[in-house]
């Protein structure tokens, strides 16, 4: 008898302390503050609730950073982190805050646009909490996110999701998925308010062209390409054929779907008069389901024996050797694309031009590496240094 109370007495203390050090470590996941330095193009930095006051003071409210030229012309909106699994959008976002300088029109970047899903995670993937980016100065931390917002943050979790305004029916997931909210209202479930005041971002700054940053697995399809609906189905086109051209590598162009709701690349074009939508999404090793362990490694490099195999049998949808899909592919392909529908759109709109200077092409990441982008905040004026 005293022999299974001692047991029962140990399993009980063992289980405690699993809880208190995972408890330690997803605390410390959910408070850690990313260091985000404005550099010299950014102007003046808001919080999105500016657009939607119900989610002043919310899990939710994020940062939004306005990069201005002397000369007025065309407005661009980056929206990074709508899945905070797929971080080669954050840390693109994150070298146009740092270095661009706009010479003519609007910039407005949301680094962190799902700041809920950035500091939720996968547990049962096994996800790491964090990942560093090597530059010349140290490593720099991000919290490594999930694809949905946390339940803490928005309750109740429906069995299914009726899309507003539709009613189509989604997952239940999907209520926390901020590219299944679109075009969101003022007092929905708090994803709705996120997308919502992007919306009324959108549509209260007359943005021009809407870029919304991703990565999706190899198995999928919908990979390494540009999604556009008709409206931008032109400068799609154009700028997947210029970056061929120019830099030699793929991006091909995907029609959005007309009958799935939600999605920000079909309501932000349907949902604005002028704001013409892309989705981008570059390839991402890490989320196919065949890999070995969710490591950093995998993260950052994309190596894996597994999908090498798959790759030697076809099942894969973007070319795959033993070199893998580096971060700095991905962040380098995101670069140039944005740039290139920038100035795609510009051609076609010279009243609306506009010209952005700083920021490196696909080339250049690939040879100087992402962290070579980012300053050091500790040499960095604190009144230029956002957390989020
Ligand atoms: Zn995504």
């Amino acid at each position: 008898m005293l022999k299974i109370n001692y047991i029962k007495s140990l399993l009980v203390i063992l289980t405690m302390l699993v809880m208190v050090i995972s408890g330690i470590q997803f605390y410390n996941h959910r408070h850690y503050k990313l260091p985000i330095v404005a550099g010299k193009g950014v102007k003046k930095v808001e919080m999105l609730s500016k657009y939607c006051a119900n989610l002043k003071g919310t899990a939710a409210d994020t940062k939004v950073f306005y990069l201005e030229g002397k000369e007025k012309g065309g407005k661009t909106l980056l929206i990074a982190n709508t899945h905070s699994n797929e971080p080669a959008s954050i840390l693109s976002a994150l070298i146009f805050i740092e270095n661009c300088r706009v010479e003519k029109g609007t910039l407005i970047i949301i680094p962190q646009f799902n700041n809920s899903g950035s500091r939720n995670t996968k547990p049962g993937d096994g996800y790491p909490l964090f990942f560093k980016i090597l530059t010349e100065w140290g490593a720099k931390k991000f919290r490594m996110g999930n694809r949905n917002a946390a339940p803490l943050d928005q309750w109740p979790d429906p069995d299914v999701y009726v899309h507003y305004p539709d009613r189509q029916l989604l997952s239940y997931l999907d209520v926390r998925n901020t590219n299944r909210t679109w075009p969101g209202r003022p007092n929905g479930p708090l994803m709705e308010q996120v997308t919502y005041a992007a919306m009324e971002l959108m549509r209260q700054e007359n943005i021009d062209v809407a870029i919304d940053i991703h990565g999706a697995e190899t198995m999928f399809p919908v990979t390494n390409c540009i999604v556009a609906p008709d409206k931008s189905m032109r400068i799609a086109t154009m700028a997947s054929l210029t970056v061929k051209a120019r830099e030699g590598f793929e991006n091909h162009v995907e029609p959005s779907p007309m009958n799935f709701r939600g999605l920000s690349h079909r309501e932000i074009g349907d949902f604005s008069e002028n704001t013409k939508p892309f989705l981008l999404e570059a390839p991402l090793p890490f989320l196919d389901q065949p890999t070995g362990p969710k490591t950093e490694d995998l993260l950052l490099n994309g190596k894996d024996p597994f999908l090498l195999s798959l790759a030697k049998q076809k099942k894969l949808f973007v070319p795959y050797d033993k070199s893998g899909w580096p971060m700095k592919k991905r962040v380098g392909q995101h670069c140039s694309v944005i740039q290139e529908i920038i100035n795609q759109f510009s051609a076609r709109n010279p009243d609306k031009s506009i010209i952005l200077q700083g920021v490196p092409r696909y080339k250049q990441v690939v040879e100087e590496g992402v962290g070579h982008f980012y300053h050091d905040p500790q040499k960095t004026d604190k009144k230029n240094i956002y957390y989020n």
